[in-house]
């Protein structure tokens, strides 16, 4: 696959001297860092003229260009590279292995495949001058100190995730710990506002040493220490997929240690990209069938491309449909779908209150019109999504920073509501109707909301053009880095 001759020869800086800035993306494997990671890179190329190369493992490599033509090769779109690395998993069948053995192997390999991968690209005559790497890849960091060149954090999720991280990290890890098991506990993090333990990322809560929260927790732990050690030196960037203006107090929580640099940008510039999916988009002409509902009438429902939901909940969802008579899109996807729910669908699916696809291009959906209503599990993907395009969210938070985001939703921006779930973690089917009723009703709040949902989106918009917050920031980074400032 590495389809670049190796050589054993470190590069130093100066090599890049005289190039074209070559920025060069490592990606963790999963659709939640691709999707924002493309997009960026795609930006960053498009904006300011850098060369871009975008990789990430063979296997999502593959599953990204199924639909192209050799579609295990690298090749170039006219716009950026998409070059692979082999992180030995290729065969690896899910659920064979822990999280520490996964991330113990991928670690191991790809350091190794991405190191080859940067020198072939010096040895081409394509020398890289800054890496740019998502979490979970803290090795990247050794890489480009090896070749001497910078690296530099995405940070894919929210500034609050970010800083309540910092915080557990610099003096607030014990008091946490102490009260992991009293979810109504409430925390002050520097800067930030009130969090109760819920709210708090998943990871944060890991008791037993060998658990996958704990294995992850380690990664994230490495990773902060990373940034401390680059804080003896100079003050460590980091990229953040947000904007100035939806979380200012939060990026300005840990400004004095670190620079964080928001970049969000407005997804109506990728709706036409459906490049990027690991899952296949369904056929079923759901844009269409959008086309043909009323304004802001339309539930949509997705729990992004991880989380699978129960039999139970998906039985309570179908309930609460039934009974608010709302119109529905609805995401359940391939490796979600059990019989009882393809009978569900075989009943359901040709109903003209709704639709059931395996995948969607979310973005599209979201910003078409007919969308009154998410209910997410508030992936940071979903949740930025959605306020980048004004629709209201009910949130049913599952792991990891879904809890987070899903409180910035309901108390920060006042734009969703965090729906009631049962001891199972299961929204009941008349929980869900009330939700709909509140945020797309004409009571008071349904207003207060909705006009919340179209202020923040406004926000983004002036964010995200060219000439706003993260337009310039980008550019700012970019001169930077090339030492143009
Ligand atoms: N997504 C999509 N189509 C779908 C479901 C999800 O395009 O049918 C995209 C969504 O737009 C988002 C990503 O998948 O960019 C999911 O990322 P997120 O951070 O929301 O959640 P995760 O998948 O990590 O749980």
């Amino acid at each position: 696959m590495q389809t670049m001759h190796s050589s054993s020869i470190s590069r130093s800086p100066s090599m890049a001297d005289n190039h074209q800035p070559h920025f060069l993306f490592i990606t963790y494997p999963v659709q939640s860092h691709i999707n924002p990671s493309l997009h960026l890179a795609k930006h960053l190329a498009t904006t300011t003229g850098a060369a871009v190369t975008f990789s990430t493992s063979i296997s999502a490599h593959r599953r990204m260009f199924s639909s192209t033509p050799n579609s295990d090769k690298d090749f170039n779109d006219g716009l950026i590279t998409y070059l692979p690395f082999s992180d030995g998993l290729e065969s690896h069948i899910r659920g064979t292995m822990d999280a520490k053995e996964y991330l113990s192997v991928f670690r191991t390999n790809s350091k190794r495949n991405v190191s080859i991968l940067v020198n072939e690209l010096f040895a081409g005559g394509r020398p890289v001058t800054c890496m740019v790497h998502t979490f979970l890849l803290n090795w990247v960091a050794d890489i480009a100190g090896e070749y001497g060149i910078p690296s530099v954090l995405f940070w894919i999720q929210a500034a609050t995730v970010f800083a309540t991280y910092y915080h557990f990290f610099h003096g607030f890890e014990s008091l946490i710990k102490a009260h992991s098991d009293e979810p109504s506990f409430s925390v002050c993090l520097p800067g930030l506002q009130q969090l109760q333990i819920r709210d708090l990322p998943s990871f944060l809560m890991a008791t037993d040493s060998d658990s996958h929260y704990a294995t992850i927790l380690d990664s994230f732990r490495e990773l902060f220490e990373i940034l401390d050690r680059e804080q003896e030196r100079v003050k460590p960037r980091v990229l953040i997929n947000t904007f100035q203006e939806w979380e200012t107090d939060a990026l300005a929580s840990v400004s004095t240690e670190i620079e964080t640099i928001p970049v969000g940008h407005l997804p109506k510039e990728y709706t036409n990209s459906g490049a990027g999916y690991l899952f296949k988009e369904d056929e079923k002409k759901y844009m269409e069938w959008l086309d043909t509902k009323e304004e802001e009438s339309v539930v949509y429902i997705s729990f992004g491309s991880l989380s699978v939901m129960k039999k139970e909940q998906i039985e309570e969802i179908v309930q609460g449909l039934k009974e608010s008579k709302r119109p529905y899109l609805w995401v359940v996807r391939k490796d979600n779908r059990e019989k009882e729910l393809i009978e569900i669908e075989e009943e359901e699916g040709e109903d003209v209150n709704g639709m059931m696809v395996e995948w969607c291009s979310q973005v599209r959906v979201l910003a078409h019109k007919a969308v009154g209503c998410f209910v997410t599990h508030c992936g940071w993907n979903s949740t930025l999504e959605s306020l980048a395009c004004g629709v209201p969210m009910v949130c049913v938070p599952q792991w990891s920073d879904q809890g987070t985001n899903a409180k910035l939703v309901e108390s920060l921006w006042g734009c969703g509501v965090r729906s009631e779930v049962d001891a199972g973690g299961v929204v009941k089917g008349e929980e869900l109707v009330k939700c709909f009723e509140l945020i797309m009703g004409n009571g008071e709040k349904g207003v207060e909301i909705r006009t919340k949902a179209k202020m923040w989106k406004d926000k983004a918009m002036d964010a995200g053009i060219e000439g706003g917050s993260s337009d310039l920031n980008l550019k700012a980074f970019v001169d930077k880095s090339c030492g143009r400032v």
